[in-house]
């Protein structure tokens, strides 16, 4: 055996140097820094990787759905339908946007929002249901629609933790109004900070183009453009943009290594005493960001397994505990149980194949 473990449950990857930083240089000294070339570039090829094409790249994943949000409809006197089983920002933006936040509750086997809670929380006053595929297991989606379409309500995905995903056979970024990427430090890839906002309709990219950089069509001659909706900073540039096409090269090989460490936990965990895995849909392929665990005495098994070096972690605090979100509270009993025993661990490209067994070993003998 080889030393003491230190398994991370999040890690940084970056393209190699001899690829990367030709690239990146040439674009610090190209004298276009901003949005440019590079930028199209990126929404190129990553708009290839999803199989959509309509895509908006922004600086960050918080900005896409906050655009998102906005294009949907959301503001004042208009409610949106969330999951607090999520990061701060799905929520946050909601607020940005101005509308009132309204909590569905969970699908017990994985903790993703659940498409009865939607029916039941759906009003007038509903702009739009905003859908996170938690630690990169797709929420029922074929459902979720179902529900949505019955009231003409689009769906906004939050895939920050899914890219490469599939459902239903087709890879995550096709099949809602709006879906949302994030290519902060430690998701799939990272551009350092990045976002894009994939869309069903051309009208929404045409408008989004606008809303990204002050409500101004960069194409259009600068003197002769009307402002006409109060727009953001929220493009990409070419810094960013640069980063993120060379790391694409390399993506495919990361998702598959989560993957494949994703579905040895599959196989390599049920039946261990007190431990239940997560489980989805049958036309659900996760992309495993981390493995979710239900576990009878989470916290011990969260200390037993730092004792060994293997890093656990719930990872986000339900975002309904938190003040901002007070006036949204509301009973969510299958969100409280979820929470009381879910656990995180580690299934990375960095989890090698000896850390995996190690990891299945370690569990297996208790805690
Ligand atoms: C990372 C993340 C975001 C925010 O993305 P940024 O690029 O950091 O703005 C939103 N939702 C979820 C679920 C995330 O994990």
């Amino acid at each position: 055996m080889t030393g003491p473990k230190n398994i991370p449950l999040f890690k940084v990857f970056m393209a190699p140097e001899d690829r990367l930083l030709p690239a990146l240089r040439d674009v610090l000294y190209s004298g276009q820094i901003s949005e440019g070339v590079e930028v199209e570039r990126f929404e190129e090829a990553f708009g290839r990787f999803i199989g959509n094409t309509k895509v908006l790249s922004c600086y960050c994943g918080t900005a896409a759905l906050h655009m998102a949000l906005k294009l949907a409809g959301a503001g004042p006197d208009t409610e949106v339908i969330s999951t607090p089983m999520t990061a701060e920002p799905t929520n946050l933006a909601i607020l940005h946007a101005g509308a009132t936040v309204v909590w569905a509750d969970v699908d017990p086997r994985n903790a993703n929002i659940a498409a009865a809670s939607i029916a039941e929380q759906i009003t007038d006053r509903t702009r739009a249901v905003v859908v996170v595929h938690y630690g990169g297991v797709p929420a029922s989606l074929d459902a979720i629609h179902r529900v949505a379409a019955a009231r003409g309500i689009p769906v906004i995905e939050d895939a920050a933790h899914a890219l490469g995903a599939r459902y239903a056979g087709i890879t995550l970024g096709a099949h809602s109004e709006y879906v949302m990427f994030s290519f902060q430090a430690i998701k799939h890839l990272t551009t350092v900070d990045g976002g894009m906002l994939a869309c069903r309709n051309p009208e929404d990219v045409a408008r989004g183009r606008r809303l990204r950089w002050f409500g101004i069509d960069r194409k259009a001659p600068r003197t002769l453009v009307d402002v006409a909706e109060a727009g953001y900073k929220y493009h990409m540039n070419n810094v960013n943009a640069v980063i993120g096409r060379i790391q694409l090269d390399h993506i495919g090989p990361i998702v598959e290594r989560h993957i494949s460490n994703g579905r040895f936990f599959d196989r390599a965990l049920p039946g261990i005493a007190g431990l239940e895995i997560a489980a989805w849909d049958a036309a659900a392929e996760p992309s495993y960001w981390f493995y979710t665990v239900f576990a009878e005495r989470r916290d011990d098994l969260a200390r037993y397994l730092a004792e060994r070096g293997i890093a656990s972690s719930l990872v986000h605090r339900r975002n309904d505990l938190h003040s901002v979100f007070a006036s949204s509270r509301r009973e969510l009993p299958a969100l409280d149980l979820a929470y009381s025993r879910m656990l995180h661990v580690p299934c990375g490209w960095w989890v090698s194949d000896e850390d995996r067994e190690f990891i299945a070993d370690t569990l297996r003998r208790g805690w």
